[in-house]
């Protein structure tokens, strides 16, 4: 990528991430083509909700070095060394929910705190990671040359302080947590707004939490990820775990507080069973390959697992999920995606953007995991491509 790319997606997406937001909240969904003065007014930064944000960040950075965890080593690196990880998400996760509902409880935070203020932290959000990605490219490049680039791509694999990952965290606790939260609590504004909590809203809610808590549940499956494993940790990642995921993960449950779609509840038996569909193709395939990767003698779906041998070493499973098409387990997030999407009716297409989103970064994505699985696999690859034709979707892609 030249400097060019960078600056360009530097400078639209936080703006974009806004749009979207004032299109949800002050349009009724309708894209907007102007900034009402609320809106701006709205997204003032404040000295309270930049604290607020600093104190988040301290918090779960405090969760991840205090709570306790089993250690596990990563992937290996490039020179085969391997780093360690202290695995402590779930029960982060857990305390994170305590720690919420006490200070929504006593009154020391608004539980529409995500709704009433969603601009200003958003803007909190955007500065502390421009902040916190200068710091990362002061701190770990090692030359000055090419600043755009590597202020935008990282300058290093796994930046470090101490034991401390810093691509490790963010990834999960101040991004991912942050996103269950701001759901939560525009949940609990529909519930003041309206005196109740709809039905689509409860779903939506539901799933998403799930979503987060699977997550923190599996944390050791996040160490062998794309992002974990093959991206350096700069402006790109940092901003996309602590601004992207949480702010437009949660448009959804923006546009719901006030807005309801009628629906049957079959419509809702339907939606809530392609996302239950969409979860456990996500979360068996991955699971499957997990597990087969520490142990090709256990069986896959009752019968011995049929592999490809490679001539690096790493076998490929070409049955169970992996038989069926190469890549279930972004089909799975696809159908999350749509199914959360749907639970916000017809009325604007905005509230499709995760689902569109998702789908664009899945099918980009198994694209690159492709190219790179063929140039280190080479002819094993491509008998193992012969064997399970499919890419996402059997039948189709
Ligand atoms: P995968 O978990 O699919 O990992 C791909 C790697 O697995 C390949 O590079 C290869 O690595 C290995 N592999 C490929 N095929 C096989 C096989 N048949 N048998 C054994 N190993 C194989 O990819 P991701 O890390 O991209 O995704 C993980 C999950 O995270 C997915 O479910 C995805 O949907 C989700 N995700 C969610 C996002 C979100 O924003 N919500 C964003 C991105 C991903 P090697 O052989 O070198 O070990």
């Amino acid at each position: 990528m030249t400097g060019m790319g960078p600056v360009l997606l530097m400078l639209a997406l936080p703006p974009f991430v806004y749009w979207l937001w004032i299109s949800l909240a002050f349009h009724d969904g309708a894209p907007a083509v102007s900034i009402p003065a609320m809106a701006l007014e709205a997204a003032r930064p404040t000295a309270a909700m930049l604290l607020l944000y600093i104190g988040w960040w301290g918090l779960q950075a405090a969760l991840a070095i205090v709570l306790p965890g089993r250690t596990v080593e990563g992937t290996p690196l490039a020179d085969g060394s391997r780093l360690r990880y202290r695995l402590n998400g779930w029960l982060a996760f857990w305390i994170t929910l305590a720690l919420a509902a006490l200070a929504a409880l006593t009154g020391v935070l608004p539980p529409a705190l995500a709704w009433e203020r969603f601009g200003a932290l958003l803007t909190a959000a955007n500065l502390f990671s421009f902040a916190f990605a200068a710091w990362l490219w002061r701190r770990f490049a090692e030359t000055r040359r090419a600043p755009v680039r590597t202020f935008f791509a990282g300058a290093a694999m796994n930046p470090r302080v101490d034991d401390f990952d810093l691509k490790f965290f963010c990834e999960t606790r101040p991004g991912l947590l942050l996103w269950a939260l701001v759901v939560l609590s525009l949940a609990a504004a529909q519930w003041q707004r309206h005196g109740a909590v709809s039905a689509p809203m409860a779903l939506l809610v539901l799933f998403q939490l799930v979503y987060v808590g699977d997550c923190m549940f599996h944390e050791a499956a996040i160490l062998s990820t794309w992002d974990i494993r093959h991206e350096r940790f700069g402006w790109m990642l940092a901003w996309g775990s602590l601004v992207w995921v949480p702010f437009t993960f949660s448009l959804q449950a923006c546009y719901l507080v006030d807005h309801t779609p009628a629906f049957s509840r079959g419509a809702l038996a339907a939606i809530a069973a392609l996302n239950v569909a969409g979860y456990v193709v996500f979360r068996a395939s991955n699971l499957q390959k997990h597990r087969f990767r520490l142990d090709p003698a256990r069986p896959v779906w009752g019968r011995p697992a049929r592999y490809i041998r490679t001539a690096r070493g790493p076998l490929l499973l070409a049955s169970g999920w992996w038989g069926v098409a190469r890549h279930l387990n972004y089909l799975g997030d696809i159908m999350m995606a749509l199914a959360w999407c749907l639970l916000t009716g017809f009325a604007t297409p905005l509230t499709y953007f995760y689902a569109v989103y998702m789908l664009v970064l899945l099918v980009h994505r198994e694209r690159r995991d492709h190219a790179q699985c063929q140039a280190r696999y080479g002819e094993d690859w491509t008998r193992y491509c012969h064997a399970v034709r499919w890419r996402i979707l059997p039948g189709i892609y």
